[in-house]
């Protein structure tokens, strides 16, 4: 990893409105490389590995990004257990500095993240600015982790004897993202982390990894020391090598459920603390008392959205009977005003982030209208604003959408959202219990009394009450149940504070004249 790859980051000293590179900076109609940080500056890597990035609105390949191996990764780890060590020694006041000084980085730098998941991502710009502003939310939490970090202090509890507590960093922690939020879950992680007094090494998605890299150029502009933040692009060869290295003390991973399922099972088996989000089929439930245009407006922003690329999406619709009808004719109205294409466009939503995952939704759009479900809009005829060779697929609604259907079964991950009919409250809930997953739901009613019972019963670790995707702010922590998150805690707020630390407890005395004289039994209080 000695070679360091281009363009130049270039940007030590410039203000913080400065143009920032990028993906941009490669020649028209070109292709960037695009490398790993580590250390404190981007290299290239040894593996001769790489994947292809494209611009998803375009269809064309826009850049080319190394794919580490495990020689590349260890390279990293060696790199942020050298940081580690002295950063743990920093104090509280520095490492909230250097946090302060990267948030102000990033929200004057804000469109520039923007325009840099879009063009990987696909999503559109508006969609990429409010990721960025869910990003700077953590860096914001994270600048105020001291409080978080207070311990507890006892005093006298055995005569003349105190006892407190302690949290400390663990040392290298690794993070593993997933595509679809290129900048916001990664800033889920690292700046709790790094404000633990961790360091860390980043695995993004193949996918979109430019991002990440700016992340990090920022980070190190903002004052992080090398080594503390590193960015290491890659696929599964380079999870495995962050799974089975010996100084990754702790995993974060957010993906799809077999994978995060085999973090989980990897990390833990190799000794590690292993925090894995998967995937998710979220229901949002209409009762026959809801204010029916609120309820399509928010079906149809949760469900279609980023293209449904997200995992707090909604893609089932729960219509207690006798809405039905009327839902969905709400909800068909809507739809006829969505404006599908290249996300620097102004539209609603973009393209898929592949050619292959597109190919794989309109998969599920056939499965579904042969299965018999009712395709009341077919976003295969959609007639996007931008490039014919983008990754196409327009919202689809289905109608009469039955459970044991691969449409309801399966996380679709794409612009297809599925209306279940149930005749009462309690079917809804148990059809949303009965599901594999619980990352987030949502119900929609007037009726207090209802809301307070469903989340009461329901078995979903986000809950919305006439809020269709009720993603927690960054005090609060982010996690679903079941198939959506294998691990004990979720991410940020208290709970990202207790996974990146590890507590002690002191018990001390100090000298007094008088001594206790010899006693083999067990301490007690005296
Ligand atoms: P993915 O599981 O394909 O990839 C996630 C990460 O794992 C990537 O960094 C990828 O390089 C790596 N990876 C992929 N296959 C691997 C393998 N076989 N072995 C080891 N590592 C592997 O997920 P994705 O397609 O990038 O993202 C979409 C998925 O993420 C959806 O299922 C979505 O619901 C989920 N997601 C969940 C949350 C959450 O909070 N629960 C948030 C965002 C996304």
């Amino acid at each position: 990893m000695s070679e360091r790859s281009g363009p130049d980051p270039g940007t030590a000293g410039s203000g913080p409105e400065a143009p920032q590179p990028g993906p941009e900076a490669a020649p028209a109609g070109g292709e960037i490389r695009i490398g790993h940080f580590v250390d404190g500056e981007r290299v290239d890597g040894t593996s001769g590995r790489c994947g292809d990035v494209f611009d998803p609105a375009i269809g064309r390949r826009t850049g080319r990004v190394a794919l580490a191996c495990a020689a590349d990764v260890a390279v990293a780890v060696a790199a942020a257990e050298r940081a580690a060590r002295s950063w743990r020694d920093a104090s509280l006041a520095r490492r909230t500095a250097v946090l302060f000084a990267f948030r102000e980085l990033v929200h004057a730098r804000r469109d520039r993240l923007a325009e840099v998941i879009t063009a990987e991502h696909g999503k559109v710009l508006a969609d990429a600015a409010g990721e960025v502003q869910r990003g700077l939310e953590v860096i914001e939490y994270a600048c105020g982790v001291a409080s978080a970090l207070r311990g507890s202090f006892s005093e006298n509890v055995s005569t003349e004897v105190d006892s407190y507590s302690l949290r400390q960093p663990l040392g290298v922690v690794a993070v593993i993202s997933p595509f679809n939020f290129p900048v916001m879950v990664p800033l889920w992680f690292v700046p709790v982390a790094v404000a633990c007094g961790n360091a860390v090494v980043l695995k993004p998605s193949e996918k979109d990894p430019s991002a990440a890299l700016l992340l990090a150029q920022w980070f190190a502009e903002a004052g992080l020391p090398a080594g503390v933040f590193n960015v290491v692009n890659g696929d599964a060869e380079a999870v495995d090598a962050l799974l089975d290295h010996p100084g990754v003390k702790a995993v974060s991973f957010v993906g799809s459920t077999p994978v995060a399922r085999y973090v989980h099972q990897r990390g833990t088996l190799a000794g590690k603390r292993v925090q894995a989000l998967g995937g998710a089929k979220n229901h949002l439930v209409v009762l026959p008392d809801a204010d029916l245009d609120l309820a399509a407006d928010a079906a149809v922003n949760a469900g279609f959205g980023s293209a449904g690329e997200r995992c707090m999406a909604i893609s089932a619709l729960v219509a207690v009977e006798p809405i039905g009808d009327a839902l969905v004719a709400r909800i068909a109205e809507r739809m006829a005003r969505l404006r599908t294409g290249d996300g620097r466009r102004g539209g609603d939503l973009g393209p898929l982030v592949t050619a292959v995952h597109a190919e794989r939704v309109r998969g599920y759009v056939e499965a579904g209208v042969a299965a018999g479900a009712v395709p009341v809009v077919d976003g295969r005829d959609v007639v996007p604003d931008g490039e014919p060779g983008g990754f196409w697929l327009g919202p689809t609604l289905f109608d009469h959408v039955t459970p044991n259907m691969s449409i309801y079964t399966d996380e679709i991950f794409g612009p297809v959202l599925g209306v279940v009919r149930v005749g009462s409250y309690d079917e809804a809930v148990e059809l949303v219990n009965a599901n594999p997953y619980g990352n987030g739901t949502a119900i929609f009613t007037n009726d207090g009394g209802a809301a307070r019972r469903f989340q009461h019963e329901v078995e979903v670790g986000m809950v919305g009450i006439n809020v269709p995707i009720p993603v927690p702010m960054a005090y609060y922590s982010f996690g679903g149940w079941k198939a959506s998150l294998f691990g004990d805690l979720h991410a940020h707020g208290e709970d990202g504070v207790r996974f990146y630390t590890r507590g002690k407890v002191v018990t001390s005395r100090w000298l007094d004249p008088r001594h206790g004289g010899l006693n083999l039994g067990f301490p007690t209080q005296t």
